[in-house]
């Protein structure tokens, strides 16, 4: 059976989902998205993706066609029509067709897409072994030129260092903000443990508010494990004792070089293995169930 993508109203066969290519989501990067999980049965953290839909929406100040809780049964709906029980869902709002101009109050209305498949993760071997990263020369957008509170469809910015991670011949790049503080990956947040504390970016270095990072500093709370979000300098990042990053697709996955400094001994940390067991635990029972 086809794979059926939900686009603005309808379920169409994969082949047949076409959009204008007049739609500024396409012409200028002119929308949002969220990327989420489902977990045997159970879309994780659902409403709160959601939440960070209609909050990027609200920041480029489009009005998405649907309330929230439509959105929630429409997501639900693409998942059992194609008859998904783990599954990578791809949630897009776009600014709608225009014309070739920017001006964004000349698109008629909004396109939603829905896109739910298997998912494809990073190869195992890196959750054992942990992921080399390097530093990119490409710095972060600063939030006042493009607020990280909205997930945009641009994201040339994170492309640019993408491209200089895969020519290193690593899987991430690390980013930094115009005063060179730590920010994030191209497409996870990241974390480091010193002295059993929990040390992650503060979101005004510019970083997304990850909702995989909101989900770790809750087990480290329910822990009684310290955490600190800061202004973070790369010299004290080389200096962790551990180092992960976060990501929906990613999920937790441990950090054992960057820029050629290996973090402590170059095997992942025993409390990043203790907050991947923990996450592995809440992907359980933190979201919103469905049935075929
Ligand atoms: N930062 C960026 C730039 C991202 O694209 C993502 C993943 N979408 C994240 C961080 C992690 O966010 P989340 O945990 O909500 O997937």
């Amino acid at each position: 059976m086809a794979l059926k993508i939900y686009l603005n109203g309808k379920f169409i066969d994969k082949d047949e989902a076409k959009i204008s290519i007049f739609d500024h989501g396409f012409l200028y990067g002119d929308g949002v998205f969220e990327g989420i999980r489902s977990y045997d049965y159970l879309v994780f953290q659902l409403k709160g993706h959601i939440n960070r839909l209609y909050k990027s929406a609200e920041g480029i100040e489009l009005k998405i066609p649907m309330t929230k809780e439509e959105m929630e049964e429409v997501v639900i709906s693409t998942l059992k029509i194609n008859k998904l029980k783990d599954a990578y869902i791809r949630l897009i709002v776009t600014r709608g067709i225009g014309d070739l101009g920017l001006d964004p109050y000349k698109c008629e209305e909004p396109s939603v897409f829905i896109i739910a498949d298997k998912i494809s993760l990073y190869p195992g071997e890196f959750y054992e072994k942990g992921l080399r990263i390097i530093v990119a020369k490409t710095e972060r957008n600063s939030n006042r030129a493009l607020p990280p509170t909205i997930k945009s469809l641009n994201y040339l910015n994170n492309i640019l260092a993408k491209i200089e991670a895969t020519k290193s011949g690593v899987e991430e790049a690390l980013m930094l903000n115009s005063e060179g503080y730590v920010c994030e990956c191209t497409g996870d947040n990241i974390f480091m443990v010193k002295n059993k504390k929990l040390i992650t970016p503060s979101i005004k270095a510019g970083a997304l508010e990850g909702i995989t990072r909101d989900t770790v500093i809750e087990i480290a709370r329910s822990k009684g494990i310290e955490v600190e979000k800061k202004l973070l300098k790369l010299d004290e990042l080389f200096e962790a004792d551990e180092s992960f990053l976060t990501g929906t697709a990613a999920e937790i996955i441990p950090v054992i070089e960057i820029d050629h400094h290996i973090i402590r001994d170059g095997k992942p940390g025993d409390i990043t293995k203790e907050f991947i067991s923990e996450f592995r635990k809440l992907t359980k029972v933190k979201g919103v169930r469905y049935a075929l």
